[in-house]
């Protein structure tokens, strides 16, 4: 399942763990990296940002 959110460190879109073990300390997964991500870690993107193209 696709997130608003990205890695931190490639800048990919993470994913959303689907382990229930797992999911409870790390929610995210990083496609790219293929590691674990908590919360904290993960970059929020702004969708209003795409569409605001000017004033
Ligand atoms: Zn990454």
């Amino acid at each position: 399942m696709k997130t608003f959110r990205k890695c931190n460190k490639c800048g990919a879109f993470l994913k959303k763990e689907t382990s229930k073990s797992l999911r409870n300390e790390y929610p995210f997964v990083c496609p790219r990296c293929d590691e674990n991500m908590f919360y904290i870690e993960s970059i929020k993107v702004d969708r209003n940002k795409h569409r605001r193209g000017k004033k």
